[in-house]
């Protein structure tokens, strides 16, 4: 098999990162530290990639002859979201490898195909169903019972595009605020608690799995993550095996990350993928010998992956803009305890919801990092 693969991407040449964000940003600091250079193509100037890489593109996604340049001046592209066009992505082929492969990115970043694809495939899920119109919703409420999750199927993150609709008669009001034509209405799953799974895969089809880690959502964003998830090993190693099972059948090559429920009976569901490093992996930075940034840019380039083993347990808080309500959050203070590490995304702008930066604390005990991680963040806001 190893034969056949290409060669390494080895420290020195070019990666090319589609997005912008905090994700690419991280990628761009592990890259750099292996000595690669890194440009990345976005719409926006100033982006927190962008401050950290060696090339900063800003271009529209749809301006296809601009991401064929782009891509003609780099040896391999990766991306940061999943959000970017499928058209996008095949333009950057044309003249770089594009590592995972547009194939998965187009699976991931639509809701329908990607619970479909992954029931295709044999992978639990929570019971769904396509929504198209009102009557389908209707429908959809009787045979799934209610409540029930409308989630649009396209462009969904962080718990946006979602409603909870109650009962039949809240119908109507829930179809029309979504404001779109596609949908996925899935059952209401009584979960015990949420997981998730990073898995690393690279061209060889080595791979490693980090986790699982347990999530704690606020308003359906990430809010808090502990890591290694307070779970029986059998569960953990349940958990690990359904990520690498997926990564192995979507043939990944970079990372991804496998959001799951496990319900009350233990049973695990696949709630959503994400191709690429995930929130609920930032602690992989601090407490892993590997961060997913490292692994990424392994995987993408054709290294051997690096061990993903945890040194420490350890608890992530997310830092949003919320936190800049009162003025500038009291980064000393949160400092103040030295088991506690800051990483902010350098974005000018602190909305409410919009992920400025997380906290890791790491300590001997996983009550001890929670605690820490916790207290850190009320002293920023100085209450
Ligand atoms: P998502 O954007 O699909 O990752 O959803 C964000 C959060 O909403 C998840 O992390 C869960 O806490 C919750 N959620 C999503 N889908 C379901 C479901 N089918 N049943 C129960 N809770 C859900």
């Amino acid at each position: 098999m190893s034969a056949s693969l290409p060669p390494p991407i080895l420290p020195g040449a070019t990666i090319g990162v589609l997005g912008s964000g905090q994700l690419g940003r991280m990628f761009t600091i592990a890259a750099r530290a292996l000595g690669y250079r890194v440009h990345t193509f976005s719409p926006d100037d100033d982006t927190p990639t962008g401050q950290v890489a060696d090339r900063e593109v800003c271009r529209s996604y749809d301006d296809l002859d601009a991401v064929r340049q782009f891509a003609g001046e780099v040896d391999v592209i990766t991306f940061e979201f999943e959000n970017v066009p499928s058209a996008t992505a095949a333009a950057a082929a044309e003249r770089a490898p594009v590592r995972p492969a547009g194939a998965l990115l187009e699976l991931t970043q639509h809701r329908l195909r990607e619970k479909g694809g992954l029931r295709a495939r044999g992978f639990p899920t929570a019971r769904f169903l396509p929504i198209r119109s009102l009557a389908d919703l209707e429908g959809g409420l009787r045979e799934l019972g209610a409540p029930a999750l409308l989630k649009t199927a396209g462009w969904g993150y962080d718990g946006k595009g979602q409603a909870l609709i109650a009962g039949v008669d809240e119908a109507a009001a829930g179809w029309r605020s979504l404001a779109t034509d596609e949908a996925i209405l899935e059952e209401l799953v009584d979960f015990e608690r949420e997981l998730s799974v990073i898995v690393a895969r690279g061209q060889d089809g080595g791979l490693v799995t980090y986790g699982p880690v347990e999530n704690h959502h606020v308003r359906g964003i990430l809010d808090l993550t502990l890591a290694p998830a307070p779970v029986e090993a059998g569960l953990a190693a349940r958990a690990r095996e359904l990520a690498a099972e997926v990564a192995r059948s979507l043939e990944l090559c970079g990372v991804l990350c496998a959001e799951l429920f496990v319900t009350a009976r233990g049973d695990l569901l696949i709630n959503e993928l994400a191709p690429r490093p995930h929130n609920s992996g930032h602690y992989t930075i601090d407490a892993c010998v590997t961060s997913q940034f490292e692994q990424q840019v392994r995987a993408v380039c054709g290294l051997p992956l690096g061990s993903p083993e945890q040194v420490r347990p350890a608890a992530m808080v997310n830092l949003l803009g919320d936190l800049w309500a009162e003025g500038t959050p009291r980064w000393a203070a949160a400092l103040a305890d030295p088991r506690v590490k800051l990483h902010l995304y350098g974005k000018r702008e602190a909305r409410p919801g919009r992920k400025m930066g997380h906290l890791c604390a790491l300590a001997a005990s996983l009550d001890e990092a929670r605690d820490a991680a916790l207290a850190a963040r009320r002293a920023l806001a100085g209450s």
